[in-house]
Parts: structure tokens; C-alpha cells; sequence
């Protein structure tokens, strides 16, 4: 280790910046962020520094550099953007003892400074010696994408309860458990300081009576989570985050290999996807699977295709674990549709082409009471849902309810999965072309003129039988 990593209390403190442009001005805010008493030394100044300086913000004195503007600083930044003028300053402040960062020149830095995260009061500092700032920064990314937003906000509820723990749970390793648990499931908390405050307190009052009474409070909870259409890299932080806490998960047949593999590796995964027929039985068999294991104590992470609120019982596992008490939190996903449009580049409204979008599933006697004119009518979008094997039905519906044969038609299969297909063509045609394309599920179909904007998508030929829709329409 070349450089020992401090964090340093700036607040009120001189910090000498030399330089006016761009590059420290970006310094500027980051040691007002640390409430340095921040001096520019610079004869011009950048619009922004000049700003923070006509409201006293920071000060700004006019001129070159000069060994004097070090008086009475703790630290110097070089930011001049002149790699000579910087190393006068470096030379400068290492004959005063001052410890000084010059941009971009390791080499004069007795200081670097570090790629942060920051969840105040919890702070991340990251450094590669200067010899690798790319690094340094992705790192940080990584840990930004890593750690919740919340954090800082958790941290600051922690030290307010901090107190009341030490007296309720007298026993280090139980509290120690306590705020372990406690951070671990931070990305499924609430996010205001009144709710948190409740929630801590709930919590509490339950680790302190298991501590009483030698009974383990064993409510556990769970997390309903979107797991987007495919791509594991179309997860949210929030899934990905939870996914590495969760206990035990219970996934269904859409959720792909790529994602399980995202799930943090001790945790018990159970495959509970349906197969066609036996919907209402299987539906059950969840419920009770997800209170089963919530009432072991275990974070359950209820891991669905797509979004865990369309098209997915989201609202009946919901209305079960809350009648049961079970704390539940709802995580989102990229739904199937928006997967789709976005990796076969069919937007889902166009400007003077559609200007709505509908998300509809035709399974079942439930497709008989669909609006099928309302579907059928023109300058919108409709995805379906679900429909592969009623493919026939469905068109024939949109046909029958006045939609033209020559309204424009797609269906993406396996979107965003590295088997993707993409099948165009109109009402006329594309159940012909689904049979010759063997198309298979999970797949999408997309009904409306937007899927000629479709551009550059490799299966996608001008049609013959289109029939001037867009001017009949
Ligand atoms: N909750 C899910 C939808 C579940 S219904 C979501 O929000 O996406 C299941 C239907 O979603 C499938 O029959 C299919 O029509 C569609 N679907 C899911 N994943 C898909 C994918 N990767 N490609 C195409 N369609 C998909």
C-alpha cells in the first residue's frame, strides 16, 4: 500500500484550490461537499466558480499563482490545467508541509484523491495510486450498483435507535444480529425517517421479547421481485440486491438460468413454475410454499418473469401474505413488452402512429369479454400477452372488429435471450409466418403500424399486401 487512505474533517478548514477552469471548478464541489473553506487562485474564472463566488460561497482571489496563497492552508489542490505551473505549486506546498493533489500528475500529489461512493455518513473511498483512475472509477460503479440508495438514510435511523438497542438488547452478539439483519434487508426498507423509525421500533421490541422469553421471533418476509424478461443485466440494483440477501427463492418457469445464477449462492432455490391445466391447484401450493417458509423466519425472495404486477397473481400473492401479516415489499421489473420493444427496436407509441398502448392477454373465456374494437382501432399499439397458442384467435378477433389485414404485425420470441427471434408481418399473413417460423414461447405478439418503424431489425421486409392502411386510417 503506497498511500495510507484517511478520511479528513475539512469542515471550516482552508482549502487552497489554484486554477479556475473546468477541472476545478469539479473540485470545487466536491470539497464544498465536504464544507471546506474553499480560496481560488486563479485570474479567471469558470462561469460555475464564478458563481459560487458572487455568492460567497467559496473566495476567489484574481491573479497567478503565488507561493503566499498558501498562508494559513491545510491543503492544496493544483488544478491549473499547465503541467509546470502545477508542479510549482506541488513544489510549494511540499516546502510548507502542506499536503497538496495535482491533477492528473500522480507523480507531484502527496494526496490523491479517491473515487467515492457516497451513502453518507457510510463513505466509500477508492484509489488505484493514481496509476489507474479507469479502474478506480468502474470499481465505484460497481459499488454504487451494489449498495442502496438508502443507505445513508439507515445509518442515520441506526444512530437514533443506537441507544435504545444497547438497553434492550444488552447481548453484543444479539444486537450485533439485529443490525446485521437489519442492514442486510436494507434495499426492501422504507425509505422515510417516521416509517423506518416504526419499523426499527417493531423490530426491536420483538428481538427484545425473544430475548426475554428465549422464543425466536420467526416472522420472516417476502420480497415479490421482478426479474425482468431474460437479460440478467435487465434486473434492477433493487432485484439484484435483494437476490444476494434472500434466504430462499421461488422462481418461476419464465425466470432465465442467467438470473438464478444472480441469486446469492447459499440461498435454497425452489422451482415452482406452472404448467398449463393446473393453474388454480399450483396457485395455492405457492401461496402456502411463500408462508411456509416467511413463517421459518426466512427472506423469501418470490422471483417472477417480467414484472411481479402484470400479468403475474402479483396482486393475489399480495392480498395472501398480507392477510397473513407477512411484511411483503414489491420489487419491479421490465415487463415483457418493454423487453421486446427495446431489443427489436419497435417503439411501443410514434409519433402519427400510435398513440397509445395496450397489454392485453387473451387466455382463456376471459378473451371472449375482451373490447375487441377498442383493440382493433387505429393509431395504437397492442402487445398480447400469452399468446402463441391462441395466435389464430386472436387475429381473427382483430380482423372481425374492423383492424385492415394490412395493419402491421410482429412477434418476438424469447426476447432479449440469446435465442431472439423476430417474425414481422401483417394480420394477413403472420399467423402463416409464426407456423413457417415454428415459433415458440414464451413470445410476444405486437400489433400495430410501429412495427415498421422496426428499422434495421434483420427478418423485417417491406410488405406487399400492405394496402395504404395509414391513409385508409
Ligand atoms: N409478468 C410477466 C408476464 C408473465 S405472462 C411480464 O411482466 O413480462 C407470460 C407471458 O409473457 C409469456 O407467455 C409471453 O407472452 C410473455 N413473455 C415473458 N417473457 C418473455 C420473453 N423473454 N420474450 C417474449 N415474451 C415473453
Amino acid at each position: 500500500m503506497d498511500q495510507l487512505p484517511v478520511f479528513l474533517d475539512l469542515r471550516g478548514r482552508r482549502v487552497v484550490v489554484i486554477g479556475g477552469g473546468e477541472v476545478a471548478a469539479r473540485k470545487v464541489r466536491m470539497l464544498q461537499r465536504a464544507a471546506a473553506d474553499v480560496l481560488v487562485v486563479a485570474p479567471e474564472l469558470h462561469a460555475e466558480l464564478a458563481e459560487e463566488a458572487s455568492h460567497g460561497r467559496i473566495q476567489h482571489r484574481a491573479g497567478f499563482f503565488n507561493a503566499t496563497d498558501l498562508d494559513a492552508a491545510w491543503l492544496v489542490v493544483a488544478a491549473t490545467g499547465d503541467a509546470e505551473v502545477n508542479r510549482a505549486v506541488s513544489k510549494a506546498a511540499a516546502e510548507r508541509r502542506i499536503f497538496v493533489n495535482a491533477v492528473d500528475d500522480s507523480a507531484a500529489c502527496s494526496l490523491l484523491m479517491p473515487a467515492i461512493v457516497d451513502r453518507s455518513p457510510l463513505v466509500m473511498a477508492v484509489g488505484t495510486g493514481g496509476g489507474a483512475p479507469v479502474l478506480a472509477r468502474r470499481t465505484r460503479a460497481r459499488l454504487e450498483a451494489l449498495f442502496p440508495q438508502s443507505l445513508g438514510v439507515l445509518a442515520a435511523a441506526a444512530t437514533r435507535w443506537r441507544e435504545r438497542a444497547r438497553s434492550v438488547l444488552p447481548d453484543t452478539d444479539r444486537r450485533r444480529r439485529f443490525w446485521d439483519r437489519f442492514y442486510s434487508g436494507a434495499s426492501a426498507l422504507p425509505v422515510t425517517a417516521e416509517a423506518l423509525d416504526r419499523h426499527i421500533e417493531r423490530a426491536l421490541d420483538a428481538a427484545a421479547a425473544a430475548a426475554r422469553t428465549g422464543v425466536e421471533d420467526l416472522r420472516g418476509e417476502v420480497w415479490l421481485i421482478g426479474a425482468g424478461p431474460g437479460d440478467p443485466d435487465l434486473l434492477t440494483l433493487r432485484a439484484l440486491q435483494l437476490l444476494q440477501e434472500c434466504d430462499v427463492v421461488l422462481y418461476d418457469r419464465l425466470v432465465s438460468d442467467e438470473v438464478l445464477e444472480r441469486v446469492r449462492r447459499d440461498a435454497e432455490r425452489v422451482f415452482v413454475g406452472k404448467e398449463y391445466g393446473s393453474h388454480r391447484a399450483t396457485q395455492t401450493h405457492i401461496h402456502e410454499l411463500m408462508l411456509e417458509h416467511a413463517r421459518l423466519g426466512r427472506r423469501v425472495a418470490r422471483l417472477k418473469g417480467g414484472d411481479p404486477m402484470v400479468f403475474a397473481r402479483g396482486g393475489e400473492e399480495l392480498a395472501v401474505l398480507a392477510a397473513a401479516g407477512i411484511p411483503v415489499t414489491v420489487v419491479p421489473g421490465v415487463t415483457a413488452a418493454l423487453g421486446a420493444a427495446a431489443s427489436a427496436g419497435i417503439p411501443l407509441t410514434h409519433r402519427g402512429v400510435s398513440q397509445a398502448v395496450t397489454f392485453v392477454t387473451a387466455m382463456g373465456e376471459a378473451a371472449a369479454a375482451l373490447d375487441w374494437r377498442a383493440l382493433a382501432a387505429p393509431l395504437q399499439t397492442a402487445v398480447f400477452y400469452m399468446g402463441v397458442t391462441q395466435l389464430p384467435q386472436i387475429i381473427a378477433q382483430l380482423r372481425a372488429h374492423g383492424a385492415p389485414g394490412g395493419r402491421a404485425a410482429a412477434i418476438v420470441e424469447s426476447a432479449t435471450l440469446p435465442g431472439e427471434r423476430l417474425i414481422t408481418g401483417t394480420l394477413d399473413d403472420i399467423v402463416e409466418r409464426s407456423v413457417e417460423a415454428q415459433v415458440r414461447a414464451p413470445a410476444l405478439l405486437i400489433v400495430g403500424d410501429v412495427v415498421l418503424q422496426a428499422a434495421g431489425a434483420p427478418q423485417h421486409q417491406p410488405l406487399e399486401s400492405r394496402t395504404g392502411e395509414q391513409e385508409a386510417e
